[in-house]
């Protein structure tokens, strides 16, 4: 726990400290100084394919940029090197920014073959523009300097690019642990369901790709000035697959597995350097096969990479400190007011109509079952009123708002909270990571303020929030697990405690007693009818007709995507229609 916040302090001793120990080569220094820089670009890596899973190919494109900014502006403009930094950093923002407006709107394979399309003709325009120095590059480039020191030694450099390591380690740290972190985590568990608690999917994965545009840029913009030269060659394709490989064979959800990553590759690329001329008697780059190779069998052996392997990774431990404010609760609609109202609501799939002309509303503080045979159109139904799928006719009023073609983000925002049929939780998270997620919209936090660490007060809040939803759901004691590790029948009471974190008006449960044991169903029974007394409004899919039964005030019975019946259980239980559709078949 301690560890957490203490490392830096040795880390940052040692990076003064290792490049004078007595008896080290000076040539260790030099492939030091390489790790790190390389260690720097594999710790955006694992914010970007990691946590967020977007695979990027391209990464070398971005150290280019930060190291030729910093060469145009110190040889050409005679600008101060310490002074180039920011601007560095800056020119792969928006160049992040620009080749991400287009990229990240493809999906898996489309986009990682996106990267490598724009690497490679970012590469030639290096090589070929006048003012990157075409081929040859630029070189005479100022060593930075302190005072009157300059750090053109490679053990003094050392320790420049090493607190640089520290640094962006830590703030990738702080990061993942943040609010902006957490949405970063979130597309894990994919990006329907973090937009169904109010993340912009577009903006995160933005986010994260900017992020590692920006590690990528400061790892070049230390290099510019430890080689003192620049030309296109570490900035094309095959460093852009040494990078991705660094991160993935180091364990790509792991800052440390970024760092043993850029070391074991970097040491490895060295000895084959030497050793594979020897071999195959030739002086060609083969480097790249055996490396495309060892990735291949990296990644069979073990797809986590080694850094799991080697430290027990455990979900961070969230204690709920005594004291912290609970968060503002919005104000609900008075008991029997309408809340939702659903008219002429209507999907179809090419050929098939999944909700077909579907009407019924909902008031304030009441429980209503939907209900019907599978297939019948319910969860579609469902996708509809949280805008993660659009319907093709029809009105949803939500409080007064009119929700058809509003975002699942703005609706989540209105207060309209689901669980999923088909669980959705992140599995590298913990529960209660899982349950704060839930929460997004209630937290104000930027990503820059997660980095700097600036959002603690806020982030207790959240997790306070969570810990809160857990023990109302029952859960409290598996807090800290990861969240995948429980039965899934708990998995869809993870999911209603995360849905309650979002303060809602309105919950949609789908399917939530689905492999639930008996006393379990009683108990959320229990619970269902606690948030009715407080006022939540709940629309709940279940197969479970003695539960539907007992709990609900009201039930729609859908078939075929056809509203068949809708009124008092008892009086739908009775209803030739339904015992015919739905209760017949079961009979
Ligand atoms: P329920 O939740 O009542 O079991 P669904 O709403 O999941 O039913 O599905 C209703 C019908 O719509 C089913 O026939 C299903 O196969 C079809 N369906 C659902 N989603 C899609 C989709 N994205 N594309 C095509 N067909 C779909
Ligand atoms: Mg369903």
């Amino acid at each position: 726990m301690r560890w957490r916040f203490l490392w830096p302090l040795p880390a940052l001793a040692l990076c003064f400290v290792v490049p004078w120990l007595p008896g080290l080569p000076p040539f260790w220094v030099t492939l030091g100084n390489y790790v790190g820089i390389s260690a720097v670009v594999a710790i955006g890596l694992v914010v970007l394919t990691g946590v967020g899973g977007i695979t990027s190919f391209g990464q070398a494109c971005f150290v280019g940029f930060g190291a030729y900014t910093t060469a145009i502006l110190t040889v050409q403009w005679g600008v101060s090197p310490w002074l180039t930094l920011p601007a560095s950093l800056a020119v792969a923002a928006v160049a992040a920014l620009l080749i991400g407006a287009v990229t990240l709107r493809l999906s898996g394979h489309y986009l990682a073959v996106g990267t490598i399309a724009w690497s490679v003709s970012l590469y030639y325009t290096f090589a070929n523009l006048d003012l990157f120095g075409r081929n040859d590059g630029i070189s005479a480039i100022p060593p930075l300097a302190i005072g009157g020191l300059r750090l053109i030694d490679s053990r003094l450099y050392f320790s420049v690019i090493w607190i640089g390591v520290v640094l962006a380690a830590l703030a990738t740290g702080n990061l993942l642990d943040s609010r902006a972190g957490r949405a970063i985590r979130a597309l894990r568990g994919g990006a329907l369901a973090a937009a169904s608690f109010g993340v912009n999917t577009a903006r995160v994965r933005t986010l994260a790709f900017v992020y590692a545009a920006v590690l990528a840029a400061f790892a070049g913009w230390l290099y510019a000035h430890m080689q003192r030269s620049v030309n296109p060659t570490p900035f094309g394709l095959n460093a852009g697959i040494e990078y991705l490989l660094m991160a993935v064979v180091g364990g790509a959800a792991h800052v440390p597995g970024a760092l043993l990553g850029a070391g074991l590759v970097t040491v490895v690329n060295d000895a084959l350097q030497d050793l594979l001329p020897k071999l195959i008697g030739t002086q060609a780059n083969f480097e790249s096969i055996v490396f495309g190779v060892i990735l291949v069998l990296a990644l069979q052996a073990s797809p986590e990479g080694i850094w799991p392997h080697l430290a027990r990774v455990r979900p961070q431990h969230h204690r709920v400190r005594p004291g912290t404010p609970a968060l503002p609760v919005r104000s609900m609609p008075e008991r029997g007011a309408p809340v939702l109202s659903v008219s002429g609501l209507r999907r179809d799939f090419g050929g098939l109509t999944a909700v077909n002309d579907v009407d019924f509303t909902l008031s304030a503080g009441e429980i209503v079952g939907l209900i019907g045979p599978n297939g019948a159109g319910k969860s579609t139904t469902f996708n509809l009123l949280t805008g993660v799928d659009q319907p093709n006719a029809g009105t949803v009023e939500f409080l007064g708002r009119k929700l058809v073609g509003m975002t699942a983000p703005a609706i989540a925002q209105l207060g309209i909270a689901r669980t999923f049929q088909q669980v959705r939780l992140v599995a590298s998270m913990s529960v209660i990571e899982n349950v704060a997620i839930g929460a997004h919209l209630r937290g104000r936090a930027s990503s820059l303020e997660g980095v700097l660490r600036l959002d603690r007060a806020e982030e207790a809040q959240l997790y306070a929030e969570a810990g809160r939803q857990l023990e109302r759901v029952g859960l409290a004691e598996h807090a800290d697990r990861p969240a995948t590790s429980l039965p899934l029948g708990q998995q869809r009471v993870v999911e209603i405690a995360r849905a309650l974190c979002l303060d809602p008006v309105l919950l949609l449960l789908d399917e939530p007693a689905a492999g639930l044991r008996h006393n379990e169903k009683a108990e959320l029974a229990a619970l269902l009818d606690r948030l009715r007394e407080q006022g939540v409004t709940i629309l709940v899919v279940e197969h479970d007709m003695d539960f539907v039964m007992k709990l609900t005030d009201r039930l729609v019975v859908m078939d075929f995507g056809i509203k068949l019946a809708e009124g008092a259980p008892e009086a739908v239980r009775n209803d030739p229609a339904v015992i015919e559709a739905y209760l017949g078949s079961v009979a």
